[in-house]
């Protein structure tokens, strides 16, 4: 810890708020609200004023990483920077009440409407609901309406095929959705390898549940083949789109013959996240799947925006009202902000950045599939392992240099990853800060790897144990 002195920064009688006066005319309160709803004691609430409450919490983020303070590489999560008029405009927008009747809620409904035709467009799906909260409750209703599908033609189907290089996702909403999980091999290209694909293609196959870019950052090349495999017996294909930064404005999903997919809009559409926050996960199906989509759906009719609740084949409701209101604004705001070109553009640069930090570090470590990548790319930390310094150690010491860790030990295909995605937020003296520093921890690992042991040495807090921190999780203050 540091010397800091942690004091208990409640006092008793502070304030850091003015409510007005109660103007509603009563005699007692008992009058306004039933006596066994009133409290008997006050509630042990901190008592802060408000600069005391500012300086708490920029003391918090001061201490803490984020994308905002500096370069946060997390392959899979997508930290990109976080527009701020996103956040206005949710904020501005909050003020709506969701119990608001429909004839005052247009605007929100109009929203929500254009937001789902938006996703449609990028996707090239013909539906989508924003419910999902987050991605993977995105993948759990879209196997929910696999099941849906098979169901209603009366197909008898217990089996979902996934690569074994999928986001620990995959597996586990499958497995939720009652279905059987088959690992699918990847090849020394690290794409799916067809020999072992085809050789669990059969009549129990219910659905593919494909990630593309792959968990690698490498774009599936059989993809097309791999599609008309499934869908000849009957399966559908399912694309766990939660890494769109690659493919926004280039390739349609449903151009590529997947029937149903997620996008995370908390990743590609800029919320800020992490840390298990909101998160909001639509889910797009292509016709033959519009019925069984969740309920309400947005409609529009005679220029008014509705709630439909009569959808007769729906899987049910699965989020309270209609999905996360301020990371659907957050989206809804960076798509009109940026437009078609400018979707485009964003991960023509993502690209661009992985590429450009794959060929400058893939000297230093070693890469764990040597082709062209998409948004992110995975090193392997074996050579600096075998010097004594693993990939665990060399995300701690980056911290000394105010960066955020890469992902860690993920793909599991690959041993001692580092997985990294720059995002196309960042620009070329950053990354160069990053590559440079990289370079000089090899160095280090080659000369004195001991010093990584203790890394990080000027964080707030040192190392910790994190099996205990896992065991015996106390965030209170
Ligand atoms: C992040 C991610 C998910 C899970 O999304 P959550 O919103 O965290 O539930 C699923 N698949 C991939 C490939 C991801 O990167």
């Amino acid at each position: 810890m540091s010397t800091q002195l942690i004091v208990e920064k409640s006092n008793s009688g502070q304030m850091g708020t003015s409510l007005p006066v109660l103007d509603v005319p009563h005699k007692n309160l008992t009058e306004l609200i039933p006596e066994k709803y009133l409290r008997s004691e006050s509630p042990r609430l901190p008592e802060v004023s408000e600069p005391e409450l500012v300086r708490h919490y920029v003391g918090l983020s001061s201490k803490n990483h984020h994308v905002d303070k500096d370069f946060y590489p997390l392959g899979s999560c997508t930290m990109k920077y976080n527009p701020k008029i996103n956040d206005w405009t949710a904020s501005v927008l909050a003020e709506v009440h969701p119990y608001q009747p429909e004839s005052l809620s247009q605007g929100i409904l109009s929203i929500y409407h254009e937001l789902e035709q938006q996703l449609c467009a990028i996707t090239g799906m013909a539906g989508f609901t924003l419910q999902p909260a987050a991605g993977s409750q995105g993948e759990l209703v879209g196997v929910l309406l696999m099941r849906k599908y098979h169901e209603v033609k009366g197909n008898e189907k217990d089996v979902i095929l996934i690569p074994d290089a999928a986001h620990g996702t995959n597996p586990a909403s499958v497995a939720m959705a009652g279905y059987q999980v088959i690992e699918v091999k990847s090849n020394s290209k690290g794409l799916v390898d067809l020999e072992d694909f085809e050789s669990k293609i059969n009549d129990r196959v219910a659905g593919f549940m494909l990630t593309n870019p792959n968990t690698l950052g490498l774009f599936e090349e059989n993809i097309s083949k791999i599609s008309a495999l499934i869908h000849g017996v009957d399966g559908l294909m399912y694309m766990d789109g939660a890494n769109m930064n690659a493919l926004l404005g280039i390739v349609r999903p449903a151009d590529l013959g997947f029937d149903i997919t997620h996008l995370n809009l908390h990743k590609t559409f800029s919320t800020p996240h992490g840390g298990g926050g909101p998160g909001a996960g639509p889910i797009g199906v292509t016709e033959k799947l519009m019925n069984y989509l969740p309920r309400p759906r947005v409609e529009i009719s005679a220029g008014k925006f509705y709630l439909d609740y009569d959808h007769k084949q729906s899987i049910g409701r699965v989020h309270g009202f209609y999905g996360n209101f301020g990371v659907l604004i957050r989206a809804w705001t960076y798509i009109r902000m940026l437009g078609p070109e400018g979707l485009r553009s964003i991960s023509e640069i993502a690209i661009s950045n992985a590429n450009y930090m794959m060929h400058k570090l893939k000297d230093v470590f070693e890469l764990a599939y040597d082709k062209a990548c998409m948004h992110e790319f995975v090193l392997s930390a074996q050579t600096q392992k075998k010097q004594g310094a693993n990939a665990l150690q060399i995300a701690k010491r980056l911290l000394d240099f105010g960066f955020h860790s890469p992902t860690m030990y993920f793909p599991l295909i690959v041993k001692e990853a580092l997985m990294i995605e720059p995002t196309e937020s960042e620009n070329k003296q950053t990354m160069d800060r990053f590559i440079e520093v990289m370079k000089q921890i090899a160095e280090e690992i080659e000369t004195n790897p001991d010093m990584l042991h203790s890394a990080p040495h000027n964080t707030p807090v040192g190392r910790v144990n994190e099996t205990y921190a896992n065991r015996n999780l106390n965030v209170r203050w």
